[in-house]
């Protein structure tokens, strides 16, 4: 079996519980090792078989969960993050489905809820933002027309823009088409290690900020309104809101809209 595991932006605390004792079964190892925190593997067994993707191509990471399969060992495959994040594990599994390979697929946490959680933001702020983008910059490898980063920029919406910390000016440039140029705006640099990095600011001036702390891979740059003062309480908590978990209270008023004054 080959078990595509979620390895978490970095703090190997935030393996899920299943990805640890996966990872802890088995027999071989092969990890993204350009972007998986290396303190991960310390949930590996002793004497597993451990190989670091990051100068492989796919025939030879699909040879070596091959050979594995042969001899009934069980791999684990770790990518950064989420898998299904721009974890390129769909070309993986076709590879496994013509070899007649079983495989499964464990989350983690992604970079852009770790950035988030590191921001202290929701990302889904009630009367603000309800919707969440996550993208990337066209950059050597092209982003399909209608996904450019300018027509994705409607208003309401989060963005969660990957792998593309080294064309920020270029993403605000085209951020600015659509969006105010006091568009809230932060960059994470390795959300949940120790040497990450948090800067923010508007549209306008998160190029130069992100420059100046040295920022050019390895981040997150979120856009929109839910990382601003504005927003309201959700109804889900609100007393006068009534659901299948909670019947109505008594009325407390309406749910305000808070905003703070500059
Ligand atoms: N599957 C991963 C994304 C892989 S693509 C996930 O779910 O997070 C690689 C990109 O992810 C990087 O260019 C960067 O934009 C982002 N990334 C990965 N780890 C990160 C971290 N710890 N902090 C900030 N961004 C990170």
């Amino acid at each position: 079996m080959i078990y595509f595991i979620g390895a978490g932006p970095g703090d190997a605390e935030l393996v899920t519980v299943k990805g640890a004792r996966l990872l802890g079964s088995c027999d071989v190892v092969i990890y993204a090792g350009s972007l998986v925190n290396p303190d991960v593997l310390k949930y590996t067994k002793k004497g597993a078989e451990i190989h670091d993707s990051s100068r492989m191509n796919l025939e030879e990471i699909i040879e070596i969960m091959k050979k594995a399969h042969e001899m009934n060992k069980d791999v684990a495959r770790l990518h950064t993050g989420d898998p299904c994040i721009y974890g390129a594990i769909r070309e993986q599994m076709e590879k496994l489905d013509e070899l007649g390979i079983c495989y499964e697929v464990c989350p983690g946490v992604s970079s852009f809820t770790a950035a988030a959680a590191v921001l202290k933001k929701e990302l889904t702020v009630p009367g603000v933002s309800q919707t969440v983008i996550l993208t990337r910059m066209e950059g050597r490898t092209p982003v399909p027309g209608v996904e450019s980063l300018k027509s994705l920029a409607v208003p309401g919406a989060a963005m969660a823009i990957f792998l593309s910390a080294g064309m920020i000016e270029k993403v605000a440039g085209k951020l600015l088409e659509s969006y105010g140029p006091d568009t809230p705006a932060a960059v994470v640099y390795k959300a949940t290690w120790p040497e990450q990095k948090v800067v923010e600011g508007t549209l306008k001036d998160i190029p130069d900020k992100a420059k100046q702390a040295g920022i050019n891979k390895t981040a997150v740059i979120l856009v929109g309104d839910f990382l601003g003062e504005r927003y309201e309480c959700s109804r889900l908590y609100h007393a006068e809101f009534s659901h299948g978990f909670r019947g109505a209270g008594k009325c407390c008023g309406k749910p305000e809209l808070r905003e703070e004054t500059p």
